[in-house]
């Protein structure tokens, strides 16, 4: 079996391309080092490879089914999750109060990528849990913390999102779910919440809902939404689970991947009342949850690239192996078959994967960088900090998802017939990757996020911080070996897309929002191609630096680099003219196609 991950590229990201090295400089980090993180990132492959990816095809052939009421999964999943919390997991990027290590984010979404990749299904349930736990650290008062957090904390509880309706899902402004005050300062909470991933299970003592929810006879649209703590068992005052809170089960969603992560349809307030608590302000609850939408987002493109990247490694495990045809120039028939790797066309297709996963991986890495920047850089840049991480945010989270599936398109062509069979897993990968354009917002609601939102707030900064990281990158890297096509590639893109967005920014009033918004999606694929050519740029400049020392395997590894640089300046970058061009031309196909000449 190949490996899940490649434990060489993820240290080269963020000891060689990131100075995750130096965050023990910054006094919450004062106690970590580099051996540190890596005996953090050594557990966190061994306990994902012996209790994750052991499950991975058994959780994808028997996904959760009810059996007497009670949602069954594979005893594994258990045991899985019993070696997450014994790891520490649950809780290392918190408080030391907490019985956290204080890790910072980036190491966080580095130990989250090992299970990414090893078992995606059922990394699904302490993802949830940690990013429920998460937001009521910043939101819920200390009492709420104390009795519904700490258990997701400790791992002892899991949590969930529940935003989606059955009625609206991109919508969530029509939510109806209803939250009616009681005398005592708590609400009852009715209504149903659709696709609710891991709403019901047995593997926890107790399951602590976020609920999104109107209080009655509040304001309509977005101001009336309020966030709510809905747990599945009512809380004893000794903090035990109790009776039951009437959060029924309504059926289970059956999916085409994701399989081992249950998905739910829950009715809230059904034979019996759903008592819940308001966290923070009344009216709140989409700011609340935006609030966490950037790690969350940064987690989901994370999972994507991890997804896409093994992928890559079992389809290059794979062509290393697999004999088949002979150079085009060789006519001897007597002659033994070569290995597909190497037929040109073979290293084209396993050259895009790698150009695809290894960037994506690299901006999910530095978008991590950036959240710990914001809580523990320098004070005086942390506006333009927390401006360029809104920015990058539709794209971290939309980029990996689409291009890890054009990925995994190509690791299944790479292995042909094999790579379409169960016997390999690359088709797993294809259907659970299939999730992440569609979740945590799809990829249409991204690209409006971008064009509509991200590149005007605060008059057009966030854009402009981006494009000096930039140029100062590109300066840097002057002079270095091997990077002058890849400069020149990258400076012409930033070149168009300048272009590009002065034209269609400068037209917004005069086109109107619908208009402006019809090729929202350029806006996506031309920045963020442009974004992972600069994340490539820094790989290159990385590898560049670090080649003239290197040797044997450490430099092919640097050399696989450069060339994958290349690749995405040569083949990939120039597809930003395309974008470019539509967009500033404000092109009015789509919008102006009618409903009854389709
Ligand atoms: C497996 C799975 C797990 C999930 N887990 C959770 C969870 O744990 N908690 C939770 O709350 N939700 C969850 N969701 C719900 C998920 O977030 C929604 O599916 C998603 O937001 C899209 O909503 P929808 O499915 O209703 O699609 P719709 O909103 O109906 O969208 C359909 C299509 O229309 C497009 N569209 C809609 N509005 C616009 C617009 N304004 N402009 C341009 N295009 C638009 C969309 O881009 C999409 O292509 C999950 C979904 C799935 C499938």
């Amino acid at each position: 079996m190949a490996p899940f991950l490649s434990k060489r590229d993820l240290r080269f990201q963020l000891f060689e391309v990131l100075d995750t090295a130096a965050l023990p400089q910054r006094p919450r980090f004062a106690d970590h080092s580099r051996e540190v993180y890596e005996d953090v990132l050594n557990l966190a492959y061994n306990v994902a490879d012996k209790y994750f990816a052991s499950h991975a095809r058994e959780s994808d052939l028997n996904e959760p089914h009810v059996v007497d009421g009670k949602v069954q999964l594979l005893p594994a999943v258990g045991d899985a999750m019993r070696a997450f919390r014994e790891a520490g997991f649950f809780s290392a990027h918190h408080d030391e109060e907490l019985g956290g290590l204080q890790l910072p984010w980036v190491m966080t979404q580095a130990v989250q990528a090992h299970f990414q990749a090893a078992n995606v299904g059922s990394s699904g349930y302490p993802f949830l849990t940690i990013g429920n736990a998460n937001l009521q650290r910043v939101f819920a008062s200390p009492q709420q913390q104390a009795k519904y957090m700490l258990p997701l904390v400790e791992g002892r509880w899991f949590g969930t999102m529940a935003l989606s309706e059955p009625h609206a899902g991109s919508g969530l402004a029509d939510i109806t779910t209803t939250a009616t005050p009681k005398d005592d300062g708590t609400f009852s909470i009715s209504g149903s919440k659709m696709w609710i991933s891991g709403g019901e299970h047995e593997l926890a003592g107790n399951i602590v809902h976020l609920v999104l929810a109107r209080i009655k006879g509040g304001a309509a649209g977005v101001k009336g939404i309020s966030l709510f703590l809905v747990p599945r068992y009512r809380i004893n005052d000794d903090g035990t689970p109790g009776e039951s809170n009437n959060v029924v089960l309504a059926g289970l969603n059956h999916k085409m991947g994701y399989r081992g992560t249950t998905n739910t349809l829950l009715n809230f307030g059904e034979g019996g009342e759903s008592v819940g608590e308001l966290v923070g302000e009344a009216g709140q609850g989409l700011r609340q949850m935006f609030h966490m939408m950037n790690e969350a987002r940064i987690g989901v493109g994370m999972g994507a690239v991890m997804l896409g990247y093994a992928g890559y490694l079992a389809s290059l495990d794979y062509a290393r192996e697999r004999a088949q045809g002979r150079a085009a120039s060789n006519k001897d028939p007597l002659s033994p078959a070569i290995a597909i790797i190497g037929h040109a066309d073979v290293k084209r297709l396993l050259l895009r994967q790698k150009a695809f996963v290894e960037g994506g991986m690299a901006l999910g890495l530095y978008a991590s960088s950036l959240v710990d920047d914001l809580q523990t850089g320098p004070e005086e840049d942390r506006a333009d900090t927390s401006l360029l991480l809104d920015l990058l945010t539709p794209i971290v989270k939309s980029w990996p998802s689409k291009y890890s599936q054009e990925a995994l398109s190509d690791a299944i062509q790479v292995m042909g017939g094999a790579g379409y069979t169960r016997d390999y897993p690359v088709e797993m990968y294809y259907r659970d990757n299939r999730l992440n354009p569609i979740h945590e917002g799809t990829e249409g609601i991204q690209g409006n996020d971008l064009l509509g939102r991200k590149l005007t707030q605060a008059g057009g900064r966030g854009l402009e911080v981006l494009m000096s990281h930039i140029e100062a990158d590109l300066q840097a890297a002057e002079g270095l070996d091997g990077l002058d096509e890849i400069r020149a590639a990258l400076k012409t893109a930033l070149e168009q897309n300048l272009s590009a967005l002065k034209v269609i920014l400068g037209k917004a009033a005069e086109l109107g929002p619908d208009l402006f918004l019809a090729n929202a999606n350029s806006a996506l694929e031309m920045l963020g191609h442009t974004v992972v050519g600069w994340m490539w740029l820094r790989q290159a400049a990385a590898a560049a630096r670090a080649l003239p020392e290197a040797k044997g395997d450490d430099a092919n590894f640097y050399h696989g680099k450069l060339q994958a640089a290349r690749f995405f300046a040569i083949y990939e970058l120039p597809r930003i003219e395309f974008h470019a061009q539509l967009l500033a031309s404000a092109d009015a196909t789509t919008h102006e196609m009618q409903e009854a000449w389709f």
